[in-house]
């Protein structure tokens, strides 16, 4: 049977969908039993930055609600498109002037994950409690885990610090956890960022006085995610092995 290009796509998405899925519950069985105490299970976030809604759609048609997103124009183009019960994560590197924007446009936004400061962190809180004050918004902080210059996220040592500052002075933030790109490249994480993040984790908790477990990992892209589930990760970013490789409009 020849099928044309769209319909090869729109097949792509449910089955490359269903693949991630099945690769997630093996690493979770692989490490489940590696360490015999109970493991929580591993959420899936479908990033879609640079697809078009109908390839959303595709994924949501097929059961899935976890949908990650890197720019706000684009997120709060695509919310209002999407059914209600989407849940929408903000993995992209968010400037304090389109923190407005970002909370007013997407009502479904679940968790953002790249607070770097305490800065942004009291202006998302402040924006927040105004426009849901019966809803604390889920945040996750961001570790710069590579130690490179270029990197957005917070140093390693000053993690615990501002993790601090969320679960006590920010009423309209709820801390989730710690997230990490690790190599800059979207080649994934080392050894070294998977250690790094979860001694931050440990720092953090004890900060705060929680126990480790109550504080999530986000750490895993398609190139490394069942890598990271064994590392103890919680949280994957899984795009191009969902969507397809991503095709950025030449600049002009
Ligand atoms: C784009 C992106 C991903 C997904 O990357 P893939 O390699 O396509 O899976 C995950 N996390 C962040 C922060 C991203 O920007």
């Amino acid at each position: 049977m020849r099928l044309g290009f769209r319909a090869l796509a729109a097949m792509g998405i449910p089955e490359q969908l269903a693949q991630v899925q099945e690769k997630v519950r093996g690493a979770v069985a692989a490490r489940a039993a590696a360490v015999t105490t109970p493991e929580a299970p591993v959420r899936l976030v479908a990033v879609s930055k640079t697809k078009p809604v109908e390839d959303l759609k595709a994924a949501y048609d097929a059961g899935h609600r976890h949908f990650g997103e890197n720019y706000v124009q684009e997120l709060v183009e695509k919310s209002p498109q999407m059914p209600a019960d989407v849940q929408w994560h903000f993995i992209g590197h968010l400037q304090s002037n389109k923190v407005g924007m970002l909370v007013k446009g997407c009502p479904g936004l679940t968790c953002l994950e790249t607070i770097d400061s305490e800065k942004l962190a009291r202006t998302v809180d402040k924006a927040w409690k105004a426009a849901y004050p019966e809803r604390p918004l889920g945040v996750m902080v961001q570790v710069n885990s590579s130690g490179e210059e270029t990197k957005n996220g917070v140093e390693p040592s000053e993690v615990a610090d501002l993790c601090k500052v969320i679960a006590t002075e920010c009423e309209g933030l709820r801390l989730v956890g710690l997230m990490t790109i690790g190599a800059p490249d979207y080649s994934g994480c080392r050894t070294e960022d998977f250690e790094t993040l979860k001694r931050c984790r440990a720092e953090a908790a004890a900060a705060i006085g929680v126990e480790t477990d109550a504080l999530e990992l986000s750490m895993g892209m398609s190139a490394d995610y069942e890598n990271a589930i064994r590392e103890g990760s919680t949280s994957v970013r899984v795009g191009s092995s969902i969507f397809g490789a991503r095709h950025y409009p030449a600049k002009s």
